[in-house]
C-alpha cells in the first residue's frame, strides 16, 4: 500500500524549487556503494558493510524516478557511485534514461577502469559524456592514493572514451596536501596536451576519516596560484549559472582548461542545483546533509508515477539546506 501523502506545496508548479528559491535542475544517481578502488578519500580499507543486493534501486525503479525529476525540471543527470560501471547491463539502464524527453545532458562519472569494454556499448545507449577520476599520473602514488596499480589502465580508458565519442571529457583530480599537489602543474600540462578539461577538487574530509585534517586541504586560490606561475590563464565565462568550477582557459591559446572545485574554502550553496539520488534509493538535496528521504519505498510499493513526483517535490521544497552552514 502506498503511504497517504501530505498536501502538495503550492510551489509544485513550478518544478523543483527550494526554500531558498534554488531550483533544482541536476540529478546525481548513484549506482552502487560498492568499489573496486579504495581510494584514500573515499572508501576505508576496513569498509565492508556494503548495501545488499536487494537494497538497491533497480533500473526500472531509477528509471522512474528520473522521469519524474526530468518532468519536474531537471535537465542533466549524472550517474555515478561508487564505481558505475560495476553494474551489470548499464547500458541496459543508459538506454532507458537517454531517450526521456526533457534530458539535455547525461553523462556518468568513472574512475575508467572498465571503460576500455565499455565506452562504445555506453555510447551507442546514448550516453554523452563522461568525466573520469584521475589523482596522479605516476604509476606508484596512483597505486598508494587508489589502492589499484592501474594507472596505464585507466589512461587506456580515456583513450577509448575519447574514441567512441563521449566527450568533450573531463578529469577529476582530487588535490591532497602530502600526497599529489606536487603534480598539480603536470595536470595542467596534461589538460594542454590532451585537449581536456581538468578540475581540481578541494580534498573534503568526509566522515570515517578521523585521522585527516584540515591542513591536507590545498585551497583553489593555492592551486591557481601554482598553475599561473607556469602559465598565463584567462577566465572563462561560466556556461550556467549553477556553475561549480571556477574555470580558466590558456592565454596563449592552447586547448584545454583547467577549473577549481573549491567546496570546502568557497562553498558555492547558493548556486547548488543538485538533487541526489543514493543506491539504496534516498534522495538527498546536500552532499553534506545526514538527512535522506527514502524514495525507494514509495516506488516499490507501487505508488502513482504523480505520488513520486510529489515526493520529490516535497523532498526539495521542505528541505532546509543544512550543509555547510552546519559544519
Ligand atoms: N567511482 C567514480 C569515480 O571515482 O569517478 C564515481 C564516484 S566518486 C565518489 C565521484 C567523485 O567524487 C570522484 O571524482 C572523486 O574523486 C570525488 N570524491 C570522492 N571523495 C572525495 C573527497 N573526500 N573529497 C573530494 N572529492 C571526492
Ligand atoms: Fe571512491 Fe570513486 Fe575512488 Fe571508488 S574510484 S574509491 S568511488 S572516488
Amino acid at each position: 500500500m502506498a503511504r497517504e501523502l501530505p498536501t502538495l506545496p503550492r510551489t509544485a508548479g513550478a518544478g523543483l524549487v527550494d526554500s531558498f528559491g534554488r531550483r533544482i535542475t541536476d540529478l546525481r544517481v548513484s549506482l552502487t556503494d560498492r568499489c573496486n578502488f579504495r581510494c584514500v578519500y573515499c572508501i576505508p580499507d576496513e569498509h565492508n558493510d556494503w548495501f545488499a543486493r536487494d537494497e538497491i534501486l533497480r533500473y526500472e525503479e531509477i528509471e522512474v524516478i528520473v522521469r519524474a525529476a526530468v518532468e519536474l525540471g531537471v535537465e542533466k543527470v549524472r550517474l555515478t557511485g561508487g564505481e558505475p560501471l560495476l553494474r551489470r547491463d548499464l547500458p541496459v539502464l543508459v538506454d532507458k534514461l537517454a531517450h526521456i524527453d526533457g534530458l539535455r545532458d547525461f553523462a556518468l562519472t568513472t574512475n575508467g577502469y572498465f571503460l576500455r569494454q565499455s565506452a562504445e556499448d555506453l555510447a551507442r545507449a546514448g550516453l554523452r559524456r563522461v568525466t573520469l577520476s584521475l589523482d596522479s599520473m605516476r604509476p606508484g602514488k596512483f597505486a598508494l592514493m587508489t589502492g589499484r596499480d592501474a594507472l596505464a589502465r585507466v589512461l587506456d580508458g580515456i583513450d577509448a572514451a575519447r574514441a567512441a565519442g563521449l566527450g568533450p571529457l573531463k578529469v577529476n583530480c582530487v588535490v591532497i596536501r602530502g600526497f599529489n599537489d606536487d603534480e598539480i602543474v603536470d595536470f595542467a600540462e596534461f589538460a594542454r596536451t590532451h585537449a581536456m578539461a581538468v578540475r581540481f577538487i578541494e580534498f573534503m574530509p568526509l566522515d570515517g576519516r578521523p585521522d585527516w585534517d584540515r591542513q591536507q586541504v590545498v585551497s583553489g586560490a593555492e592551486m591557481l596560484a601554482r598553475i599561473r606561475a607556469r602559465y598565463e590563464l584567462v577566465s572563462l565565462t561560466p556556461t550556467t549559472s549553477s556553475e561549480t568550477a571556477r574555470r580558466y582557459g590558456f592565454a596563449d591559446g592552447a586547448p584545454g582548461e583547467v577549473g577549481f572545485i573549491t567546496t570546502i574554502t568557497e562553498p558555492f550553496c547558493d548556486g547548488c542545483s543538485r538533487l541526489r539520488l543514493t543506491a539504496d534509493g534516498r534522495l538527498r538535496t546536500c552532499l553534506f546533509s545526514t538527512r535522506s528521504h527514502d524514495v525507494k519505498t514509495l516506488v516499490r510499493t507501487g505508488a502513482s508515477f504523480d505520488a513520486v513526483k510529489q515526493f520529490l517535490v516535497e523532498t526539495v521544497v521542505l528541505s532546509v539546506g543544512g550543509g555547510l552552514l552546519g559544519i
